[in-house]
């Protein structure tokens, strides 16, 4: 048995990502680089690289890998950004991203997935990560600005705090709507303001904190 999944991730890439639109080639580098079956349970690794989230314990989840994708390359990365990640969850994500940026900034609220994910990333050799457990919704202050911004859970609107500690030119990924379905919305700063585009329907966990849902 192949227990290094690679023929998993070309058929990831070839069968979920590329036919429906991830076209981005550092993307589509990152996640067939990055063992995604490694931020799963060893009982679910087998289920890493079909298209649909998995559970990771604390009623959270890892998310579909194409939805990874996709809210990635809205960002447009190019490996020179500082990039603010709310909702460490596994770390799979916040892998991808240190693939494709300077420096990570990962927030989490449960300190045991936070611990997990940081250990692994560790493990992993990642030296462009810094983890802190802390609500999310309210950004990391003494980093700001950031050229990129991903939320990856459900927000009932566009955090303020957040759109604030974007630099100008800078772009948030964010799913904003109700708890059971939420549009995804790409928050581009401005000089003054910001403006937003939509990229279609998802379903996220929720968001919560000082400007997200309540517990
Ligand atoms: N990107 C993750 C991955 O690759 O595994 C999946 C993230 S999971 C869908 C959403 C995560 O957001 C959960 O781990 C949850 O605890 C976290 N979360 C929710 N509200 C948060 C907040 N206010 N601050 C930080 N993390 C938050």
């Amino acid at each position: 048995m192949n227990h290094d999944y690679k023929h998993a991730r070309e058929r990831m890439i070839k069968t979920q990502l590329i036919p429906k639109g991830i076209k981005d080639k550092l993307v589509l580098e990152a996640m067939s680089k990055v063992h995604r079956h490694l931020f799963l349970e060893e009982a679910l690794a087998g289920e890493a690289y079909n298209d649909h989230p998995v559970p990771i314990g604390h009623k959270q989840t890892i998310s579909q890998p194409y939805i990874v994708a996709l809210m990635t390359q809205i960002l447009k990365l190019t490996g020179k950004e500082k990039t603010l990640e709310i909702g460490t969850g596994s770390g799979y994500q916040t892998a991808i991203l240190a693939e494709l940026s300077l420096k990570v900034y990962t927030i989490e609220r449960i300190r045991p997935l936070m611990e997990k994910a940081r250990y692994l990333l560790n493990s992993l050799d990642y030296t462009n990560i810094l983890f802190k457990y802390y609500d999310g919704t309210l950004g990391w202050q003494e980093y700001a600005p950031y050229n990129a911004i991903i939320v990856t859970a459900g927000a009932p609107q566009i955090p303020e705090k957040l759109v604030e500690q974007l630099a100008e030119g800078g772009r948030m990924v964010i799913p904003v709507g109700g708890k059971t379905n939420q549009d995804l919305i790409e928050v581009i700063r401005l000089k003054t303001g910001y403006k937003t585009v939509r990229h279609g329907g998802c379903r996220f966990v929720d968001l919560i904190g000082a400007h997200g849902w309540k517990e």
